[in-house]
Order: C-alpha cells, then structure tokens, then sequence
C-alpha cells in the first residue's frame, strides 16, 4: 500500500493515537482503488473503495473528502 501525507489529519477520536492513510489499486477483475486512513494503534479505520479513476483529480477528490470526514468531529462548533 502506498502510503500518503497524513499530516493534515487530525489524531485518532478514540485513544489520540497518531494514524495513517494509504490507497492501493486492486487488480482482482475490474481495478478498484482503495483509500484507508487507520489507527496506528486501535482498530478504528475509515475506507473508501471505488471503481479506478481515469482522471487523477478524481483520487485527489475522493481523498480530501475522507480527509474532511476523518476530522470532522460531532459537537464540534466548527
Ligand atoms: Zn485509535
């Protein structure tokens, strides 16, 4: 898996552990690609599988979104 930036990732909800995000391309009939972003030290995990993008932005797109919904926290006021 490749790994990408997690920096602007904010730490795990559930321990405050530091996390990681990497996508990989499955190559099992149609190519899928998978975007995960895990806890390096609890089992809480986010994953986005969707039909390869032809356009690269796509992937980027996809990415920013689990990014937002990764630091979105309920209750917060902003
Ligand atoms: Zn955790």
């Amino acid at each position: 898996m490749k790994k990408l930036d997690a920096t602007q990732l904010l730490p795990c909800p559930f321990c405050g552990a530091a996390v990681e995000v990497g996508e990989e391309i499955e190559r099992i009939g149609r190519n899928r690609h998978r975007i995960v972003i895990r806890c390096s030290a609890c089992p809480a995990a986010m994953e986005l599988v969707f039909s390869q993008a032809s356009h690269s932005n796509l992937v980027s797109m996809h990415r920013d979104m689990m990014v937002e919904k990764w630091n979105r926290r309920a209750g917060a006021t902003t």
